[in-house]
Order: C-alpha cells, then sequence, then structure tokens
C-alpha cells in the first residue's frame, strides 16, 4: 500500500469529488474500490455480449448538470457531451394518453390543459432563482441559508406539496401524476416532506439545465473526474475492499464513500459507542430491482410522444403511485410497482447501433427483496407500449438483494444511501454539526448516506473534502475545480 495524505475508500461520484478536491488542494491522495472498475453509481457496460453499453446504475444526470461541484468541475469543457431530451420525463396514464414535462416550460403547461396555469405558478419562481434552489437543497442542511427568501418560499411549497396541504395545488389527473411520479424518486411512503422536496428540486431542473444523459452513458462522467485526479498525482487501486481502517494507518484523512454499515465494518471497534449506535441504526429505505434489455426497436409506446422522453415513469394516476409507494415502504411487494424506464438512444443516438438499443428500468420494491424483477418490469412496459416484449433480444434483472452484492453501499437495494425521510435528511447519518467528520480523528464519511444524499451531484464528496482540507490540513480556501 502507497503512502498517501489522504486515502478514499469508493470512487463513486462522491468519492471521486472528494479526490478531485484533496488532489487538487496538493495532497496526494490514494482511492480504493473493492470493485475491478471505478465510478460506483456510473458506471457502464457491455452486458449481453454486443457492442451495446448499458448504465448498470444511474443513467440520467439533473444533479450533475446543475450542482454546485459539477458547475465548476464543468463536465462539457472536459469534452462530456450532456445531450438534453425534448421532453425531460414522461407519465404514461391508464387511459393511453401521456402527461409530459417538455424542457420547455410553456410548451408544458400548453399540453397541460387546466393545470397549466398552475404549473407555470408552480415552476417560474424556481427556475428564476435556480442556483438558489440547487445549493440549498444540495448543502450539508446545517447552517443558515445563504438566500433566506428563496429558502423560505422552498419550504413553503415544499410543505404544500409533503402534506395534504397541498392538495388542490394540481387538480387535473395528469397534473398530479406527472408531480407525483418525480416525487415518487425519494423512494417511500407519499407524501411526504422530502418527496416534496425532491420534486420541487427534480422537477424544476426539467425545465432550467434539464435533465441530460452523458453522451456514451454514464461511466463518461466517472472517467472525467479520474483524468483530473490521476492528472493532479492520484493513484488508483481497484479490485480491492478495504475492511479494515487499521489498513489505512498511513494516511492523515481517510474518507469513506460507503454505507455507515461500511464504516461499522471497517472501524467500529475503533468508533466511540455513541456514534457507533447511531450508525448502527441509520435506517435504510426500500429497495430497487433493475431490469436491462437488449431491444431491436424503439418502445412502442401507446402514446407515440412518450418516444421523446429521456425518463418514463410508470405509476398510472396519483393515488395508483401513492398506493404502490406505501406497499412497497412497508415491506409488501406491490403487484404493479413503480417503474422508471429509459431508453438512452432516443436522447444519445450513438447509443443504438446495428438496430439494437438498450433499455435500462428499475422497479421500487421492498428493502432486501430478492425477487427477479425482470418478468415484472417487462410487463408493466408492455402495459403501456404493447409489443415491447417482442422487440426484446435479451434481458438480465437484479434483484434488489443482489445490488447489495454488487455495491455494498446499496444496503437491501436501497439505491438512495439510506431512507429518504425528512427525519434524515437533517440527521443523515448522525446528529452532528459536521455530518462528515466522525469522532475518529481524520476520518469522514462522504458518501450518499451524508447531506445532500441521494443522486450523482458530487455535493456529499465535495463538503466532506473541504471539512477535511480545513480540520487535518488546515487549508481553508478551497481549489479551484476549473478545467
Ligand atoms: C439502478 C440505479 C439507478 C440510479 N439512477 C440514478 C440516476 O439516473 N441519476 C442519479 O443522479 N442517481 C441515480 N442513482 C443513484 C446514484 O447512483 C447514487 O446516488 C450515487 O452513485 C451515490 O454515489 P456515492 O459516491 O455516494 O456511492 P456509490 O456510487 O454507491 O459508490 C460507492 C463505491 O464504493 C465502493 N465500496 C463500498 N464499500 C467499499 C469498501 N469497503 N472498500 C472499497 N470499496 C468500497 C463500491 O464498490 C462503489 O464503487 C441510481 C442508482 C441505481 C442503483
Amino acid at each position: 500500500m502507497t503512502k498517501a495524505d489522504v486515502t478514499i475508500v469508493g470512487t463513486g461520484p462522491n468519492g471521486l469529488a472528494a479526490a478531485v478536491v484533496m488532489a487538487r488542494a496538493g495532497l496526494q491522495v490514494q482511492l480504493f474500490d473493492g470493485h475491478h472498475e471505478i465510478g460506483g453509481g456510473l458506471r457502464t457496460t457491455s452486458l449481453f455480449d454486443t457492442d451495446i453499453t448499458h448504465d448498470v446504475c444511474a443513467a440520467v444526470h439533473p444533479m450533475a448538470a446543475a450542482s454546485r461541484f459539477f458547475r465548476e468541475f464543468d463536465l462539457p469543457s472536459r469534452g462530456v457531451r450532456l445531450c438534453l431530451p425534448e421532453v425531460s420525463y414522461a407519465h404514461p396514464l391508464p387511459d393511453g394518453t401521456a402527461a409530459l414535462a417538455h424542457h420547455d416550460l410553456e410548451t408544458t403547461c400548453a399540453r397541460l390543459g387546466a393545470d397549466g396555469e398552475s404549473w407555470r405558478r408552480l415552476m417560474t419562481p424556481l427556475l428564476e432563482h435556480s442556483s438558489a434552489v440547487v445549493d440549498l437543497a444540495l448543502s450539508h442542511q446545517r447552517a443558515v441559508p445563504r438566500d433566506l427568501l428563496v429558502a423560505v418560499r422552498f419550504a413553503a411549497r415544499t410543505l404544500a406539496l409533503g402534506t395534504r396541504l397541498g392538495r388542490r395545488t394540481l387538480t387535473t389527473e395528469a397534473g398530479k401524476a406527472l408531480l407525483t411520479g418525480v416525487a415518487a424518486h425519494a423512494v417511500g411512503r407519499l407524501p411526504s416532506l422530502a418527496s416534496g422536496a425532491i420534486a420541487l428540486l427534480l422537477g424544476h431542473l426539467a425545465h432550467g439545465s434539464g435533465w441530460p444523459l452523458p453522451e456514451g452513458g454514464s461511466s463518461r462522467i466517472a472517467e472525467a473526474l479520474a483524468a483530473d485526479i490521476t492528472a493532479h498525482g492520484g493513484v488508483f487501486h481497484t479490485g480491492c475492499r478495504i475492511d479494515d481502517l487499521r489498513q489505512l494507518r498511513e494516511s492523515k484523512a481517510v474518507l469513506f464513500d460507503t454505507a455507515p454499515k461500511g464504516l461499522l465494518q471497517a472501524a467500529g471497534d475503533l468508533l466511540p459507542a455513541r456514534y457507533a449506535g447511531h450508525l448502527s441504526r441509520f435506517r435504510h429505505g426500500p429497495g430497487a430491482a433493475k431490469a436491462d434489455f437488449l431491444v431491436n426497436a424503439p418502445i412502442p409506446w401507446k402514446d407515440p410522444d412518450v418516444g421523446l422522453a429521456g425518463t418514463v415513469h410508470l405509476g398510472g394516476t396519483q393515488a395508483q403511485i401513492r398506493h404502490q409507494e406505501g406497499l412497497t415502504a412497508a415491506g409488501i411487494a406491490a403487484p404493479e410497482p413503480f417503474v422508471l424506464v429509459v431508453d438512452p438512444a432516443v436522447t444519445d443516438p450513438t447509443r443504438a447501433r446495428g438496430g439494437k438499443r438498450p433499455v435500462w428500468a428499475y422497479a421500487h420494491v421492498p428493502n432486501g427483496s430478492s425477487q427477479d424483477p425482470m418478468p415484472l418490469v417487462q410487463a408493466r412496459i408492455e402495459q403501456y407500449a404493447p409489443g415491447f416484449t417482442d422487440t426484446v433480444v435479451a434481458g438480465r434483472g437484479i434483484s434488489a438483494r443482489d445490488y447489495e452484492a454488487y455495491n455494498p453501499n446499496y444496503v437491501g437495494g436501497d439505491i438512495n444511501g439510506g431512507a429518504v425521510t425528512l427525519k434524515q435528511s437533517v440527521l443523515r447519518p448522525a446528529p452532528r454539526v459536521d455530518p462528515y467528520r466522525t469522532p475518529l480523528r481524520g476520518v469522514y464519511l462522504c458518501s450518499a448516506s451524508t447531506p445532500p444524499g441521494p443522486g450523482v451531484h458530487g455535493m456529499s464528496g465535495y463538503l466532506a473534502a473541504r471539512s477535511a482540507l480545513r480540520h487535518e490540513f488546515g487549508i481553508h480556501t478551497a481549489p479551484s475545480l476549473a478545467p
């Protein structure tokens, strides 16, 4: 093992973001990953012995287009083309029609009819202050917000959407389903305050910086981060799982891009009992079970306009989504679960080759479920796109339980790094003023289990690295992240 100032355990987007900051501050950085490839949730690979590639985890990147870390890092000027779909997300309805969130707000409002004006009133103030909204939602959530007015407005809207208070915000089946589909990204009981905040953040980004797909797949983001780390002297060790903190004694700072469970496994007996107790009580949410398909035609949606969308939410009406998510959160397998579908070639034509293309989909399932999601997800797509099954050349499913074997951060298949509840958003991962710093000198947690939580935004890594720079190296000025 080489000697380094900083060791990072895990090379997901947060581990990589932390490494970028530390290496650019002039420190010697080494990174370890138990997997043979870097990237964590950002891997893209061929699954069916063809040159068609599939995103194993994340596929769509509203937060990588908008977060403060990625705004400064500037993916496009590093050669990562962020392809924007004309329709950010679509929501087919049981009657065969669909609600569409166009990138263009006015087109969305026009199609929403009676709810058009309400949608405009909801989204416009957020879009006018989008950077402040993003910085607020993707912050460490432990300090007084910089822009108080934006914070108060955001909180009021979250309260309305996250409780029964907001039941009159939208009145049509299409409008209600469209927004509830975004709220369901929180994966849990609906409505809830945390899901309301997610609906506002992702919902307004759909009409702002957009819901892009990186040309060539999500691994392009990991590659750009890794190139920067290597250029600043960082060293990667893959296929090397860290199970004992004592292996890393040489480094002044160790940042764990792991779930609390991973930190407990590596350092449990060294951590003060009180803090270890908080980590062991950390709650995980429902799981995700993924289905990947190789198909020979675009998905034959009943409403052809759905075929313009980067992301498609299959959950039916608002009442149906709430029912499915309630069952899943209670640990009961929903017969018709909430499913997210992406046909990447719609947005990035380079993903289709020789008449074949990938289809990415996952279903919300109870935590730890071992059910093969393939038949369920295929049936769900078929319901809204009759004939889909005839286009399938190959497919594979990963159950929620198997997801944890693939990446130990997905405990029981929880891809959000912990239940997305208001309490756990504020107290993630433990009730501490600095959520990243553990009571062990030089040891930090920097994964999605720390604020601001799930998604590819790099902010947990960025903020943990800033804390470690200050406390372990006396560096108070953030290094430039610009190319
Ligand atoms: C199916 C699916 C779809 C998703 N879709 C999206 C999406 O479209 N958009 C979006 O923004 N987000 C999406 N996400 C969520 C996103 O991928 C995660 O929020 C994000 O990757 C979390 O980043 P992270 O750096 O905290 O951890 P991870 O990306 O999980 O990376 C952690 C890394 O640490 C390694 N590791 C763990 N323990 C150890 C150890 N002890 N020793 C060495 N290495 C270790 C793992 O191998 C892994 O590489 C999705 C996730 C899944 C699974």
